[in-house]
């Protein structure tokens, strides 16, 4: 394997590619090489193809002042001034600039033993094209699954998140068998996010509902938050609450629904043991009249409020959370 790269010029590599484009912005091989298995994935050391990038000027060392930058906080920096009895104030470029022109040989030694690379202007334009095709194709497969989340093809969307993912060098998550994926879990999930219309969003009509439950399935597949997938900005529910936590009251909807489930199931294997179930709430000052209410309260499967709570007022949406448990003797309030 390691022969054969030799043969071949590093450009046609996509890892080495992938490595380049680490260093669009500074960055300390240290600092990422050892968590992925970049000698596997190079069919080489990463100390070899950073000596390839260096030798063919793709990348250069950083200057002393791209270095503290890097290496240090504004507070730290701020100490190296208090130290030489220099001023504090500014920005981080004004902080540095300051040290390094005060005392350019300490901040050599601040900085020693740290090597910071970034891409230089050939390098640059091959990172960035690289970048620029996977995002293309990641884009491509988005789309495929939007188009199957739109017709209802749970499965289809799990399996082309899941197969995008095993086709990459550095798939997402830990210890996830992408190319044996198992998607019955995302096809719960995803069916519950399109069947639950939670109280709390009662008011919302069925297209705008829709677009908030595209996003929440997105956010869950692709592990995004919501600054990774937003809705477009004119985007409005009329609600008191934020698109955003609108989103997580529906994907909190759901998380009540599967621990209801859960509880409803326990229940029966008990042979019909009543199960209670518990409210709570946030121990701080955010939380609503509405939501102190119904919390720290038992219920049975029967009488137990929906959450998020209808009623709920909290500005950054109702964050009461259920247990259950077959202890019915610590149940009286
Ligand atoms: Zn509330």
């Amino acid at each position: 394997m390691l022969r054969s790269l030799f043969g071949r010029d590093w450009k046609n590599s996509p890892a080495h590619l992938l490595l380049l484009s680490k260093f669009l912005s500074p960055k300390a091989p240290a600092d990422f090489a050892k968590k992925e298995n970049w000698a596997s994935l190079l069919e080489e050391s990463p100390e070899k193809a950073i000596k390839r990038f260096l030798d063919d000027r793709m990348i250069e060392l950083v200057s002393l002042e791209e270095l503290l930058e890097y290496k240090c906080k504004v507070t730290e920096l701020k100490k190296l001034l208090k130290q030489r009895g220099l001023s504090t104030s500014g920005n981080k470029d004004e902080l540095v600039r300051r040290l390094v022109q005060s005392d350019p040989e300490d901040m050599r030694k601040e900085a020693a033993g740290l090597l910071v690379y970034k891409c230089i202007k050939a390098g640059e334009e091959i990172a960035k094209k690289y970048v620029t095709g996977e995002n293309e194709k990641k884009e491509i497969i988005q789309r495929s699954v939007l188009d199957a989340l739109n017709k209802r093809n749970f499965k289809e969307a799990a399996k082309l998140v899941a197969n995008y993912e095993a086709s990459r060098l550095i798939p997402r998550g830990v210890n996830i068998d992408w190319k044996n994926y198992d998607t019955s879990r995302d096809i719960a999930m995803l069916t519950a996010i399109f069947e639950h219309k939670p109280k709390m969003l009662a008011q919302l009509d069925d297209r705008q509902l829709e677009q908030l439950r595209t996003v929440a399935a997105m956010m869950y597949l692709w592990s995004y938050s919501y600054a990774d997938y937003p809705l477009p900005p004119d985007f409005k529910t009329g609600l008191t609450i934020a698109n955003d936590v609108a989103i997580s009251m529906l994907l909190a909807n759901v998380q009540f629904h599967n621990e209801i489930a859960e509880c409803r199931k326990s229940q029966a294997e008990w042979k019909g043991v009543p199960h209670v179930i518990e409210i709570y709430n946030c121990n701080d000052n955010l939380v609503c009249s509405a939501c102190k209410q119904i919390g720290r309260k038992y219920y049975s499967l029967k009488d137990v409020p929906e959450l998020p709570y209808e009623k709920c007022t909290c500005e950054h949406g109702c964050r009461c959370w259920i247990t259950w448990s077959t202890d019915i003797t610590s149940s009286k309030t």
